[in-house]
């Protein structure tokens, strides 16, 4: 009897545990999250919503799509041809046929796949119920890091979900429009650095700067690797004061493991694009940087 007590009790916490995640839904909502049921087409609200941002479950908040994956397939749903990746699940569907999709987090209905109709060069269409989602519009900001030679540390911050763009550039210095060769004569002060335009509701400001610390040696002194000169300094330029206690705290963290870094937290000045030749360097040429990779830190 008192076990049976205990258990009751397990389950009760277990159940109230669970639904703190999970939000509240209107029976609407319920006929077609829970008993897979579809929504008239041409009625859901982000039939014809071309917003960017992200779509996430109605029901666990798990990020699904990317609204840059999103394309009018005319069918009267919202279409997308890819997933965020492991987003989403495919089951055969009840009725034989098609392959019903849900999250893959809360097993929520979304809707069916299908295959093979062209529409884009992916040749997918998810074809969602807008009452599955909800939609996080994207939240615009800018960060600037240098950590050596800026042909490889754009190379890798680009490859981040949820960067935007990089631009290779110089800033930190003492004079206007820098040329190449005036930062490399070590004599106008600057840092090659990369300005991240990024998406805050996809990615936080502390996982980018981590994964900066990651991608280059935050312990050199005025080099990085074969490149050495104050150019080539270790420094983060904040645009904002939450991102100057952010940096700083990672510093901290680093230190607190034992690393002796030597990046420097500074106000960002203005940003100087670099010349042309120097933009998407490692994408033109289809090569590898020499001067960076990725490094476990954290
Ligand atoms: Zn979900």
């Amino acid at each position: 009897m008192k076990h049976l007590f205990v258990l009751i009790i397990l389950v009760i916490f277990s159940n109230t545990m669970d639904s703190q995640n999970m939000r509240p839904l209107t029976e609407q909502e319920k006929r077609v999250i829970l008993e897979k049921g579809t929504e008239a087409p041409f009625t859901g609200k982000f039939y014809k919503h071309e917003e960017k941002g992200t779509y996430i479950c109605r029901q666990c908040g798990n990020p699904l799509y990317n609204s840059t994956s999103k394309f009018d397939a005319g069918c009267g749903w919202p279409s997308f041809d890819e997933e965020i990746p492991g987003a989403v699940t495919r089951k055969r569907d009840a009725d034989g046929m098609r392959t019903e999709i849900v999250c893959s987090k809360c097993g929520g209905h979304l809707g069916h796949v299908f295959i093979g109709e062209k529409f884009t060069a992916k040749n997918t269409r998810h074809c969602v119920n807008s009452i599955s989602m909800e939609f996080i519009p994207q939240k615009k900001e800018s960060a600037i890091f240098a950590g050596g030679c800026f042909w490889g540390v754009e190379h890798l911050l680009r490859q981040l979900p949820g960067v935007i763009s990089v631009e290779s550039g110089y800033t930190g210095g003492l004079i206007s429009n820098p040329t190449y060769e005036e930062v490399c004569s070590g004599t106008s002060g600057h840092a090659e650095a990369v300005e991240v335009i990024y998406d805050a509701s996809r990615i936080s400001y502390e996982k980018l700067t981590k994964y900066f610390f990651e991608i280059h040696d935050p312990t050199q002194v005025n080099r990085q690797g074969p490149d050495i000169g104050t150019q080539y300094r270790s420094e983060i330029f904040y645009t904002t004061p939450e991102q100057k206690i952010i940096a700083q705290a990672l510093v901290e963290k680093l230190r607190a493991k034992g690393f002796k870094v030597a990046t420097t937290i500074t106000k960002a000045g203005k940003f100087y694009p670099a010349e042309k030749y120097h933009q998407d360097y490692y994408l033109r040429k289809g090569t590898q940087p020499y001067c960076h990779s990725y490094t476990k830190r954290f």
